[in-house]
């Protein structure tokens, strides 16, 4: 067991953590990234990445973080393959934190990267079709699907928007419910039955994924949940958008979080209610949730915990200065 110390301990490497390690660490602040169970994040389990600025043909998520992680490193980043289990944040900077390895991190100020994750329904192929059809981002995924036909599952504002979005690339999208009701806003929903692109199929619970001779997606696998009937449906892809859950246990009791249980910041910042404290990325952000805005956010995190030390620092010396 080690005690590691920072001027900044950045929690979670996905594009937001690796972000703010980058300014971070060209600012001189020497900033550790402790990268948890999945380094690299969200885009670690995609392939296709098509909308990241800066690359003309399409790269593969991995290969993008793996960037990333070496660009902080190169700069100057310490590298932790450890997960923080408990934070004190109680007693105001320095903060500690504790990693399952039993170590410990004493930090002057922390940005909190720790992201969300796509909830799934947990059916059988689901996970061996993601990325050959299945997918949980039509903003990410849908452009793949231009003259196709696809299927989002869900009836909250995300699938609503979800199907919204995919009839700028698809002219046969289908909705498909397990109730007879949504639970989007009524804006969404009459904007849904509106759309002559959309057909809502309702009472339906997806049973399977199952891939054709390719390897492909190929048919959904339904039962309907009123009357226990079997039936399928043929699409090229599927968007499950039956909601996402922060990664924020950690920080329960601690910072304020919505109903939903996302961070809440200052509006149009990465400030928490705590001096020092900052959060970036998806683990705050339930509208976008993008690699580019995360990446902004922790950029954003990275500068504010900068000018939070310096004020700190010159609050300091004007103290001895008054003596
Ligand atoms: P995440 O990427 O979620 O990273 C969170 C990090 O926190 C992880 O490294 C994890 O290990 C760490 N962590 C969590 N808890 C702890 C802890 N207790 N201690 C230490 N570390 C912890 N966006 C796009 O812009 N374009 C795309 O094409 C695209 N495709 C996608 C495809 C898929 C399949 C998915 C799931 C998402 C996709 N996204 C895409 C969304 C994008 O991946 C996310 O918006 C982005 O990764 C969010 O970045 P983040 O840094 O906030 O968090
Ligand atoms: P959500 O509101 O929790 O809705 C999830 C939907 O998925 C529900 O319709 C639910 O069905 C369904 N579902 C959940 N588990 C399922 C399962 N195992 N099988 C089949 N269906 C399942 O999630 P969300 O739509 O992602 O929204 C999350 C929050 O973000 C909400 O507060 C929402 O208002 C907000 N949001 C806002 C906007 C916006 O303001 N524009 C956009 C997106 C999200 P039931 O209805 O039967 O429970």
């Amino acid at each position: 067991m080690a005690t590691h110390t920072t001027k900044m301990l950045i929690i979670g490497s996905g594009p937001a953590g690796y972000s703010a390690a980058i300014y971070a660490a060209r600012a001189m602040l020497e900033p550790i990234v402790v990268q948890g169970l999945q380094p690299g994040g969200q885009l670690t389990i995609t392939t296709d990445v098509e909308n990241y600025p800066g690359f003309r043909d399409v790269v593969q998520g991995p290969w993008l973080m793996e960037e990333m992680r070496q660009q902080a490193e190169h700069v100057g980043t310490r590298m932790m393959w450890d997960t923080i289990v408990t934070v004190d944040l109680d007693h105001g900077s320095p903060f500690r934190a504790i990693g399952d390895s039993g170590d410990e991190y004493i930090a002057d100020c922390v940005v909190i990267c720790t992201g969300a994750q796509a909830k799934w329904l947990g059916v059988p192929g689901e996970m061996e079709l993601g990325g050959k059809g299945v997918s949980a981002c039509a903003t990410c995924d849908g452009f793949f699907y231009r003259g196709k036909t696809v299927a989002v599952i869900g009836g909250g504002n995300t699938a609503v928007e979800e199907a919204l979005y995919l009839t700028n690339h698809s002219d046969n999208v289908t909705l498909i419910h397990r109730r007879d009701s949504l639970r989007a806003e009524r804006i969404l929903q009459e904007r849904l039955f509106a759309n002559p692109k959309i057909t809502v199929l309702w009472n339906k619970a997806v049973d399977s994924f199952e891939a054709g001779a390719n390897g492909m997606l190929h048919h959904l696998a339904l039962t309907d949940t009123v009357t226990a009937e079997a039936s399928t449906l043929e699409v090229d892809g599927a968007f499950v958008a039956i909601g996402h859950a922060p990664a924020t246990s950690l920080f329960a009791g601690k910072l304020p979080m919505d109903d939903n249980g996302y961070l809440l910041t200052e509006p149009g910042t990465p400030k928490t209610v705590i001096p020092g404290v900052f959060a970036a990325g998806d683990v705050t952000d339930h509208v976008y949730r993008q690699a580019v805005t995360a990446a902004g956010m922790g950029c954003m995190a990275a500068l504010d915990g900068e000018r939070f030390l310096a004020a700190r620092q010159h609050a300091v010396h004007e103290a001895v200065a008054a003596e």
